[in-house]
């Protein structure tokens, strides 16, 4: 059996980065940004007014002051000509600041009459206006890697770049293995269930940036596991749920060491999920999870994200922990890395009584996986432990 970081290690070397592709904007929320790109202009791209009212030269600017209105800067329609001593350019939101002028007074602090203005206000000292480039220079970088949110989107289209290099989404296969598996929806005969995990880790994969397909179930013989795989052909990476134990049933590493797949370790010191197996299918890599729903998930989250993450190439690491404090006694953990189902609120650990790893009811009200070490001593109300947020 190996640790949970050797575990991790390993199956970090059976992935690579996937390849860059471009993807208009409009699709590219969430995808990780896979190489620098710089702004194409300055935005704003020329003086901007921030305010409606009347561009002036501010050394004019005084209570009492008369100017004659010359013309008018509107967005998408500057004024082409000077601003000269005694005028003004009536001016809106986003237009152009024109030659000469250097101050916008708000029209709330004006008067008009005809074509003649007067500062009737206090009109302070910001000029309200927005210097060109003072969001962003033309040339400016937003950095890779990054996973794009709806800012950053924003900010891309403001850079004029309509297409993103981001990395392409790795295809994950997943399969379920077990006789007593139908679907969700389908009449489930006496001594069968409902496959559970395949649509927990499915929303797991996808929100880690994959793109996952949930292959038809494949019962517990091997022509059935053959043709699972042979479904799987083309994926970057993929997962079998269940079938990995020592029973009589549990043929998944059989049948896939047959059609090649090299493997390279099998059994973890972890609880839940000792039963994981990592290995080698080609250039592809295979990961075998437990089929307890509860160990399935954790497994996913311990190990398939840091997984996807690095094949984003958002590094290669493990799920960050965090500390809380815990809300009552822990007994001494066992010589396996405990991964106990919990509910961290305002910093303080409520470590759930039942940690059997079929409860996925528990899971549910879990937000967070208390970390308890190999052979951790038994710890007291109100210590330190880390934990692993669950979203
Ligand atoms: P196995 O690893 O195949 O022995 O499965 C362990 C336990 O997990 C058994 O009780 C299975 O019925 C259950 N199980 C396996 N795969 C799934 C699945 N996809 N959804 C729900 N339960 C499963
Ligand atoms: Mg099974």
């Amino acid at each position: 059996m190996i640790t949970v970081n050797e575990a991790l290690s390993q199956l970090f070397s059976l992935v690579g980065e996937m390849p860059v592709e471009k993807v208009p904007l409009a699709q590219a929320a969430g995808r990780v940004l896979a190489r620098d790109v710089a702004a194409t202009r300055s935005q704003p791209p020329f003086a901007a007014s921030a305010m409606d009212g009347y561009a002036v030269r501010a050394e004019e600017v005084a209570k009492g002051a008369k100017f004659t209105v010359i013309g008018e800067s509107a967005a998408g329609h500057g004024f082409g000509g000077d601003v000269r001593a005694g005028e003004a350019v009536r001016i809106f939101t986003g237009a152009p600041v024109p030659e000469g002028a250097d101050f916008v007074v708000i029209q709330e602090d004006v008067s008009r009459i005809s074509t003649q203005i007067t500062i009737t206000g206090d009109t302070g000292a910001n000029s309200n206006i927005r210097p060109a480039g003072v969001d962003f220079a033309e040339g400016e970088v937003m950095t890779a890697p990054r996973i794009l949110t709806a800012a950053d989107l924003a900010l891309l289209a403001s850079m004029n770049i309509p297409r993103v290099p981001v990395r392409a989404q790795p295809d994950v296969a997943l399969i379920s293995t077990g006789d007593e598996l139908v679907m969700p929806g389908e009449a489930p005969g006496p001594d069968q269930i409902i496959a559970s995990n395949t649509f927990g880790l499915k929303a797991m994969l996808d929100a880690a940036g994959a793109h996952t397909r949930i292959l038809p179930i494949a019962g517990d013989n091997a022509p059935a596991m053959e043709m699972a795989f042979d479904l799987a052909r083309g994926a970057d990476l993929v997962v079998t749920i269940g079938g990995a134990s020592v029973g009589d049933h549990d043929i998944v590493a059989q049948v896939a060491q047959a059609l090649g797949m090299e493997q390279s370790f099998y059994k973890v010191a972890m609880r839940p999920g000792k039963p994981l197996m990592g290995g080698r299918f080609g250039d592809k890599a295979m990961i075998g999870l437990p089929g307890n729903p509860v160990s399935a998930m954790v497994c996913g989250q311990i190990f398939l994200v840091p997984v996807l993450r690095a094949m984003l190439g958002l590094g290669r690491a493990p799920c960050p922990r965090l500390t809380a404090r815990l809300a009552a006694d822990l007994p001494a953990g066992g010589p396996r890395e405990h991964y106990m189902r919990a509910r961290v609120d305002a910093g303080v650990a409520h470590v759930f009584s039942n940690q059997d790893s079929s409860l996925l009811s528990v899971l549910s009200q879990a937000n967070a996986l208390v970390v308890s070490p190999q052979d951790s001593p038994a710890r007291a109300a109100g210590a330190d432990v880390a934990y692993i947020p669950l979203f």
